[in-house]
């Protein structure tokens, strides 16, 4: 028999509160945790684990752990091992794809896999699907590959094979039925397996080996999953199985959280959890920890417009703290240095760069932030995404632009030169970097000399020549045209968008689209004064350069001391005394595609709830009134989430910079702009007035006949941004 000291009890149970305690200390059975953020889930199942290992001597190679990172899993590991005093071996924690992977390597035969397999990440998949669809006849046209692996990866994740799919006579089902057959089929021989595969085949493997599973299910004993809202039907089957009629699971998660039902989680599944697992402990946990209370009535307010929701009311006992900062930026370079000059502030005062977070709703947006915070020469990383400079797709058009710049650049070349595909094949390619090593030519000159010896094959030969007058040419049409011209041409001129529109569906293709905008974007906003040490470079060479340091040095090391921007995706059951919710406009956030269907609508909703609930003491809100995002210029409304958080918990903060340092900063370098500043007729500091918003002074203006625009700063109504054309201004 053994003891249970009473040292390891409360060394347990100590830090945590009743209902809390109820679900750490629970019997064996299954335990649902439905709980708001920052209750403490999180930290239940870690301190779940430490009493089955410490207090029920539970030993480690009984219990699996899922969480939606990997940074989780070693967050988790670490708290556990930190608990408990000793490192924790042989138990499994980590995402569903890495177990299943792990199990697929520890039973790769039973898993009818060769021992070496590989994966296959996303574009691998979509190369494999064009060879086998090439291999069948199939006109690319007609029947696009994106499409086809969209399909496939659809039908893995519902678990759907081939064999089982009906095609009631349909002829387009019965085609795609027949390349995801024939992709499985080559996927097999090669030995590989793409990610939708790895969870379907380990679901498999379990299934269709009684003895496997058996194992699996004695073994683990103790299942636990956070985050369990966002489980998709194939991830759930999973738990399902290994739990089998004897394990029951301990699972926490919130529904106000769910955030990807765009990759096929669904929120039923927790109101099924308990119809399968009988009889539930339902465990809801109310205090919120990590928040003030005046961060928490924002998102207690936010959350509470949406419909159908298991309802729960957050609170806190820790004060109502600062109220929420909510600053009206005029664009997107406003937003970012205000942002850095908070951030500044804050570490003025004796806080770290790692308190602080930048969330933004789209990837794109780091660019400018990244910008900013060069600048300013603060530490930061951009977590979970690549920064803006390194994306693959900027990367391309950049190289095209090298490439007018330099024929000689070999790496551009050589990155480019089938980018987008054009036929020229990795023979071809390699005759040309072998005639470059024996001739000591860049890879421009040996691919010249090679096509005008005929050495390579007549397609070749004529692929090659397309791909060196196809860079002549733009180098030529681009020589009188300002920077955004020259990159929105060579966008244009490579096709890029079209490739990879094409190459990756739905959000990553879209996204990649909008990055390639967003380039256009840098190009118009990149300042270029001649008197700097961009002396006597052109305004693409000067462009170039910028692109190039920024995607140097500035990141910070994971661990050091630094900011960290990401997307509110990301920023889930993480935490920080700082943090910024920036570019709250509609059409952003919430996202343009979103505002014509409820269910997106609520979605970009909770997104929103986990962006206000990241914060421990400052929240800091931003919109901006102009905001260059894609290559357009944007003139949004504040989100309409905005209106949902009550006034009496924000504080507006006006522009505290002068109107000549705005204008002087945030204004375009080109030519056209200058001496515009009068042309309006206003002058800064005259008081004027309005029908609607009544007296005030302007504080700045900017454009030029139509587009003029003025900011007065209202005496009742604060600061506003007016089309002089249309807002009749009244001078006093
Ligand atoms: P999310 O929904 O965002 O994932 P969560 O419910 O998982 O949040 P945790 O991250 O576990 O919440 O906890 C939020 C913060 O509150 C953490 O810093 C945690 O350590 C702290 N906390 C939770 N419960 C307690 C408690 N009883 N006493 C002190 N601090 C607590
Ligand atoms: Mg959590």
């Amino acid at each position: 028999m053994t003891t249970i000291s009473s040292m390891d009890v409360s060394h347990i149970l100590d830090q945590l509160n009743k209902p809390q305690r109820e679900a750490v200390s629970a019997q064996a059975q299954p335990i649902l945790v439905l709980a708001g953020a920052g209750s403490g889930k999180t930290r239940v199942l870690v301190h779940r684990i430490a009493w089955l290992i410490q207090v029920e001597k539970v030993s480690p190679f009984s219990i699996l752990s899922v969480t939606f990172t990997n940074k989780a899993a070693n967050e988790m590991r670490f708290r556990i091992e930190q608990l408990l005093g000793s490192s924790v071996g042989g138990m499994w924690v980590g995402t569903f794809h890495g177990l299943s992977h792990r199990l697929l390597r520890r039973h790769w035969q039973e898993a009818n896999l060769i021992q070496a397999f590989q994966i296959l990440d996303s574009d691998d998949q979509l190369r494999m699907v064009t060879r086998v669809m090439r291999g069948l006849g199939l006109d690319k046209k007609e029947w696009p590959p994106k499409q086809a692996q969209w399909y496939i990866n659809n039908c893995k994740d519902e678990g759907i094979r081939p064999q089982s799919i009906e095609d009631y006579d349909d002829k387009t089902t019965r085609q795609l039925r027949i390349i995801y057959a024939t992709y499985e089929a080559a996927c097999q021989r090669a030995g590989v397996i793409d990610f939708a595969e790895m969870l379907l085949r380990s679901l498999e493997l379990l299934r269709d080996n009684p003895e496997l599973l058996q194992h699996y299910q004695q073994r683990f004993r103790h299942i636990l999953i956070d985050e369990f809202q966002d489980t998709n039907a194939l991830q759930y089957a999973w738990i399902r199985l290994l739990c089998g009629d004897q394990n029951p699971p301990f699972a926490v998660g919130d529904d106000d959280q769910s955030i990807y039902a765009w990759r096929g989680a669904k929120i039923e599944h927790i109101q099924q959890f308990s119809q399968h697992f009988t009889p539930t402990a339902m465990i809801k946990l109310e205090q919120n920890y990590r928040s003030t209370g005046n961060i928490l009535k924002a998102a207690n307010a936010v959350i509470a417009h949406n419909e159908g929701r298991l309802g729960k009311n957050l609170w806190t006992d820790r004060g109502e703290g600062e109220l929420v900062h909510l600053y009206s930026a005029f664009n997107e370079l406003d937003e970012a240095r205000y942002s850095v000059s908070r951030i500044e502030e804050w570490v003025d005062q004796g806080g770290h760069y790692q308190d602080i977070a930048i969330l933004y709703r789209s990837n794109a947006q780091s660019r400018v932030f990244e910008s900013s915070l060069n600048e300013g020469a603060i530490p930061y990383r951009v977590y979970g995404g690549l920064r803006f400079f390194e994306r693959a797709e900027i990367k391309d058009a950049l190289c095209y632009l090298r490439l007018t710049v330099n024929r000689h650049d070999d790496a551009s070349f050589d990155r480019v030169i089938n980018q987008p595909t054009r036929g020229i094949g990795n023979k071809t390619v390699e005759m040309i970097r072998q005639h470059s090593r024996h001739l000591a030519l860049s890879f421009w000159d040996a691919a010249k000399a090679l096509v005008e010896a005929n050495s390579f094959t007549p397609r070749a030969g004529n692929a090659v020549r397309g791909f060196l007058q196809l860079i002549n040419t733009i180098a030529t049409e681009i020589i009188d045209l300002s920077l955004e011209e020259q990159v929105e041409k060579i966008i244009s001129a490579s096709k890029l968008k079209a490739y990879y529109l094409k190459k990756d569906k739905g959000e990553v293709g879209q996204g990649r689209i909008e990055n390639l905008n967003e380039l256009i974007s840098a190009a118009q906003g990149f300042h270029y004064r001649p008197d700097d040490e961009h002396a006597d470079m052109d305004f693409l060479t000067a462009f170039l350069s910028h692109a190039a340091l920024e995607s140097g040095e500035g990141q910070a090391k994971a661990g050091n001391d630094c900011v960290q921007l990401m997307t509110l995706h990301a920023a889930k059951g993480l935490e920080f005394p700082l943090v910024f919710l920036t570019g709250m406009e509609d059409g952003l956030f919430p996202s343009e595609r979103s505002t014509s269907e409820q269910s997106k609508l609520e979605e970009e909703r909770r997104l929103c709830y986990v962006g206000i609930t990241r914060a421990e003491k400052q929240l800091v809100i931003s919109y901006t009134e102009q905001r260059r995002l894609y290559g357009y210029l944007n003139y949004n409304q504040p989100s309409r989430f905005l209106k949902e958080i009550p006034s009496a918990v924000v504080h507006t903060i006006r522009p505290k910079i002068k109107a000549w340092q705005r204008h002087f900063h945030l204004s375009k370098s080109s030519p056209k702009w200058k001496g515009t500043i009068n042309e309006t007729g206003m002058n800064i500091g005259q008081r004027v007035s309005h029908a609607k918003f009544g007296e005030g002074v302007v504080i700045d203006v900017e454009g030029a006949g139509k587009h003029a625009r003025a900011q007065v700063n209202f005496d009742l109504e604060g600061s506003k941004w007016l089309v002089l054309h249309y807002a009749n201004l009244q001078v006093l």
